[in-house]
């Protein structure tokens, strides 16, 4: 006899819960997605001893039949899927007809659903609905361990409730990776949470058996949304993206011409549409928990855009922090493989790198557009925060480790990064100040005119203080941020259907917008400049309160943009040193010395190499001197390091020149400790205003800090 036997349905399913359930939000994340699929308006999710001794779903969707309903707990049984081709264009959530199998087979299950057709009334249908007879004909079914148990009519209202108990009662080496009961809630709060976001028009409630721990009525917008969910304090740190662009192409390839049917006309390939909300530079976080992305309303982990936030995030905040961001990205169900992961908590774009560049360029935009400024009182704590994630008030208590979000699970644990130390010693490098001064015009003040934007580059083309014609600076900044073909910005994911007792919620957003809305740094050049707080900050006051600048990351911030933007049109300015700096390399840093020499060169470097182990500089950037210069070479080459090969694609290269010009920057720019005359002082606003990201500096540090006047007054109890 052969050794080869086909394993029972029972075992296969158990097989099968390995990869689809593991704990009990993942039968929460796939009773949710039914619910969702099934065009519920109203979900209600019940849980005891953390999901792991009872998860109950309720919702108001379509229901099923009696048949339906004892067909949904066979393998593969779906009516969501229907051939092969299907696969192609998956708008549902689910489509594998997994889930319901798979959690019966290792827990007890309860199903009672209706599809709202009514029973037969005895003064007829109508009377039925008239006197708000919920009752219809359902079907009650009973399922421990993949047995049915019992399987009876039952008078139910329209839609399913699920109940799954004793979650692994039959699979006891399972049952031992579950966590604490507070981390399994934490767990299944973050996902609730997550579709609540994803459905704002929906009703969603997570109740354990001593309290609410989510409670969202619907909204119309997301906006509204988050404040209903994580409150004021989170929305009023976030800010609103929207953007679209045409697709060109469809990503699936076109079928052969005698596959194609050639009455069916030409279907235009769509678009990519992008909501959402991004944290201020000012709010960072130490893990990627906050990162939220959806692909078609479904909660997805994906690297690549993961990377297109970083990118969107580079030279504004620290490379090891991250910022808090929900993505809604829209495209045709052709354009995104979900068939990738049994989870399916994994898709693959068909077309990579466009996705990847849009949400990029989006995030990028938005951020150049918006540039907030950064409260006094939230910088001072604006330390990036091991928090476990955006949590729900009521949970924020849950003992456990900070692993709130589903997905943590898969993901590298966030790293206790302290905050990136200065990048100067004000003492050691106050000597050297008056030396390294780049400072030679004092641009005219430019024609201030009330209510337009004052740093509206065209309106300084003239008065610029490098004397760059504004295509330069354009261009300049496009290095930074490359152009967005067709962007459409338009207000943030709204429904149509506002009303009633949501005016409480929306005057609350609106006053959080309105807030985020005044509180910008465009108007830094119009602000009146009072002196210098120990010669290291500048203070200076406008209508909206007093502004602290730390005048060297806002001259470290100008000078970076201006190199980026110079080294784009290859106008580096450049001195020749009176004497050659000689630079001791040890032998691998000269192996890297060689490697990125060329991009030196291209910033205004004049190097060679002078004996085995020294390097004479002989020309230098403009600015950059003595000590100053030989520390930026030291600098560069030792964060150049880690890059194993030369720059060749075009992102290494981008990588370098922008760690070049950073270096550049921070070793030229004016120091703390160092008398500024107040032209000096007005020039640096002016300069800094006209820069794409005011806010930070490239290495991610805050640069003007606006004690607003609300809160000037509110300190003082005047309101
Ligand atoms: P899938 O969602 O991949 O199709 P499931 O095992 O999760 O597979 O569900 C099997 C089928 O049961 C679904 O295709 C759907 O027709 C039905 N079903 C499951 N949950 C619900 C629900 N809450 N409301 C209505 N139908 C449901
Ligand atoms: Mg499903």
């Amino acid at each position: 006899m052969g050794q080869i036997h086909i394993l029972s349905d029972q075992v296969a399913n158990q097989i099968a819960a390995g990869e689809v359930v593991d704990r009990p939000a993942s039968v929460v994340k796939e009773l949710l997605e039914n619910s969702l699929d099934a065009g519920a308006s109203r979900i209600r999710v019940e849980v005891e001893g953390g999901g792991r001794r009872l998860i109950r779903v309720t919702d108001d969707g379509q229901g099923m039949n009696r048949d339906d309903a004892l067909l949904a707990f066979e393998r593969h049984a779906t009516s969501k899927l229907h051939s092969a081709a299907d696969l192609l264009s998956i708008s549902t959530l689910g489509f594998r007809g997994e889930a319901l199998p798979s959690i019966a087979s290792v827990a007890r299950v309860t199903l009672e659903t209706a599809t709202g057709a009514l029973l037969s009334h005895p003064f007829g249908d109508e009377a039925a609905e008239r006197m708000g007879h919920p009752a219809s004909a359902g079907t009650h079914i009973e399922i421990a361990g993949g047995k049915i148990l019992r399987v009876e009519d039952a008078a139910l209202p329209r839609g399913t409730t699920l109940a799954v108990s004793d979650l692994f009662f039959n699979t006891p080496a399972r049952r031992k990776f579950l966590r604490a009961e507070a981390t399994e809630l934490a767990h299944v709060t973050a996902l609730v949470t997550h579709y609540a976001l994803a459905h704002p028009e929906k009703h969603f409630e997570l109740v354990s058996a001593t309290h609410t721990i989510v409670s969202a009525p619907p909204v119309a917008r997301t906006a509204e949304r988050i404040y209903q969910i994580f409150g004021k304090d989170t929305l009023g740190q976030l800010l609103p993206v929207a953007a679209e662009t045409p697709l060109e192409r469809a990503g699936l390839p076109e079928p052969p011409p005698w596959k194609k049917d050639p009455d069916a006309p030409a279907r235009p390939p769509g678009s990519l549409r992008l909501t959402g909300f991004y944290s201020k530079p000012e709010l960072q976080k130490l893990n990627r928990n906050s990162i939220y992305i959806f692909v078609n309303k479904r909660l997805i982990r994906d690297r690549l855009l993961l990377h297109a936030i970083t990118e969107a995030y580079r030279n504004v905040i620290p490379p090891t922090s991250f910022p808090v961001v929900l993505l809604f990205l829209a495209m045709p169900p052709e354009e995104v493989d979900v068939n990738v992961h049994p989870a399916k908590t994994e898709v693959r774009f068909r077309q990579q790198s466009l996705v990847h560049d849009f949400v990029r360029d989006a995030l990028r935009t938005a951020l150049v557009a918006a540039r907030p400024a950064a409260g006094f009182l939230a910088a001072l704590d604006s330390q990036p925060l091991a928090s476990p994630s955006l949590m729900p008030p009521g949970t924020s208590s849950i003992p456990g480790p900070p692993g709130a979000d589903a997905f943590n699970a898969i993901l590298p644990p966030g790293r206790a990064t302290p905050f990136p130390e200065p990048d100067s010693d004000p003492i050691a490098t106050a000597s050297f100040a008056s030396s390294a001064e780049p400072f030679r015009l004092t641009p005219a003040a430019p024609p201030s005119v009330p209510g337009n934007l004052p740093f509206d580059s065209r309106a300084l083309a003239e008065t610029s203080q490098w004397g760059a014609p504004t295509s330069a600076r354009q261009s300049g900044i496009d290095a930074l941020l490359p152009p967005l073909a067709a962007q459409n910005f338009e207000s943030c994911g709204s429904l149509p259907n506002a009303s009633g007792d949501r005016r409480a919620d929306s005057a609350a957003t609106a006053l959080v917008e309105a807030e985020q809305a005044a509180a910008t740094l465009n108007h830094l050049g119009l602000l009146k400049p009072l002196g210098q707080l120990r010669e290291s900050f500048i203070l200076a006051v406008g209508d909206d309160g007093l502004w602290i600048i730390d005048q060297h990351v806002a001259h470290e911030r100008v000078l970076f943009e201006k190199i980026l933007r110079d080294r784009q049109v290859e106008q580096i300015q450049r001195q020749r040193l009176l004497m050659p700096l000689l630079v001791e390399l040890k032998p691998d840093q000269m192996v890297v010395f060689a490697r990125i020499v060329a991009e030196l060169e291209s910033n205004g470097f004049e190097v060679e190499p002078f004996g085995p182990q020294t390097l004479a500089v002989k020309a230098a950037p403009v600015g950059l001197e003595g000590v100053e210069l030989e520390r930026m070479l030291a600098e560069v080459i030792d964060q150049s390091a880690d890059e194993a090969e030369e720059p060749v694609r075009n992102e290494e290269l981008t990588r370098l020149r922008t760690r070049i010009a950073a270096s550049i920057a921070c070793h030229s720019a004016i120091k703390v400790n160092t008398a500024l005359d107040p032209k000096r002082i007005e020039w640096l606003l002016l300069e800094l205003a006209k820069t794409s990201h005011p806010t930070s500096c490239p290495h991610g540090r805050p640069i003007a800090l606006l004690y607003s006047w609300k809160d000037i007054q509110r300190a003082f109890h005047r309101i």
